[in-house]
């Protein structure tokens, strides 16, 4: 995250404003990264959320607050707009665990298996793949598939996904996002003891001993509804703890844990307000997908749109 002294934060907001009027920018923040930026956000929501909202927009200029896949996303799905990574080294520790080469190799290996692709994948991968899923979807998208189903990159959603299904014949990629893998179900029972009858509710990146201990394994999205519906007043949260400033916000009578304190991923909180200002000022980094690229990428998230 990088700053500036010359500027204080009210001022880098006020000229973050009128830079992006000036631009016709939308600023998108997915969940998870720091409040400052998500209060100063059009948008807050998911990767594919915030890209599908980002394509209805009349914008020229998408600020994808996130990391680098989101921000490809956005572009496969918005082609026209220059869509701009404030923080060009923010990227997915899961996503950079297969590249296209693996998931060829893995069509060779399984002739004739169908491939569903985590939308945490860069857009190289996804141009190797049949359908793209989002934790939401991931089960809908899966149970429609008849025969064998590879499932990149995320094995614990996988997993989650096989034992929901009652399905043999998912084979999970050995990826995983590190900071869900990180969760135990020791932390649950830790929390349970703590705040006794609050809700635990994890995300579905996370292994399945620890799903399964909990009271719910939600998308980011479906947390929220969660938290809105139910009559609780405490909850803990096992998920990237950016998303309690969200939840806070809209829930300001209710009390959010972190199922840990240490579930903090390190590039969703590279980005800072300067970070956004230079983004506006020097429309930099800009995506850049080659057409044959956006083309066999969209495919399997069209796919996916289309159910
Ligand atoms: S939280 Fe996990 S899946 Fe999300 S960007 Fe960070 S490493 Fe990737």
């Amino acid at each position: 995250m990088s700053s500036n002294p010359d500027f204080s934060d009210a001022e880098l907001i006020e000229i973050i404003g009128n830079l992006k009027k000036q631009r016709n920018a939308v600023i998108l923040a997915h969940n998870y990264v720091p409040a400052e930026i998500q209060d100063i956000a059009d948008f807050c929501g998911d990767s594919l959320e915030l890209s599908i909202k980002a394509a209805d927009t009349a914008a020229d200029v998408i600020v994808f607050c996130g990391v680098r896949f989101m921000a490809e996303t956005a572009k496969i799905l918005s082609p026209e707009k220059t869509v701009l990574l404030p923080v060009s080294d923010a990227g997915c520790a899961m996503a950079q665990m297969i590249d296209a080469a693996a998931v060829r190799e893995l069509k060779r290996l399984h002739p004739g298996a169908t491939v569903v692709c985590y939308v945490n994948s860069t857009a190289e991968v996804k141009t190797e793949v049949d359908v793209c899923c989002t934790s939401a979807n991931a089960a809908k998208i899966v149970e429609k598939l008849k025969g064998e189903v590879i499932f990149v990159p995320d094995g614990n959603l996988a997993r989650n996904v096989a034992h929901k299904l009652k399905r043999d014949d998912i084979m999970p990629f050995k990826g995983y996002c590190p900071i869900h893998n990180r969760f135990t179900v020791e932390m649950i029972k830790k929390r349970r003891r703590e705040f006794p009858g609050a809700p635990v509710f994890v995300h579905p990146e996370c292994p399945p001993d620890v799903t399964a201990a909990a009271d719910a394994a939600l998308s980011t999205g479906m947390m929220l509804k969660y938290v809105r519906e139910n009559p609780s007043d405490t909850f803990v949260v096992g998920t990237e703890i950016g998303i309690i400033h969200r939840l806070e916000k809209e829930n300001p009578a209710k009390k959010f844990v972190p199922l840990t304190t240490q579930a903090v991923c390190p590039d969703m909180k590279k980005i800072g307000l300067w970070d956004v200002y230079v983004a506006l000022r020097d429309l930099s980094e800009q995506i850049e997908l080659d057409e044959e690229t956006v083309k066999k990428a969209r495919g399997p998230i069209d796919r996916m749109i289309k159910g």
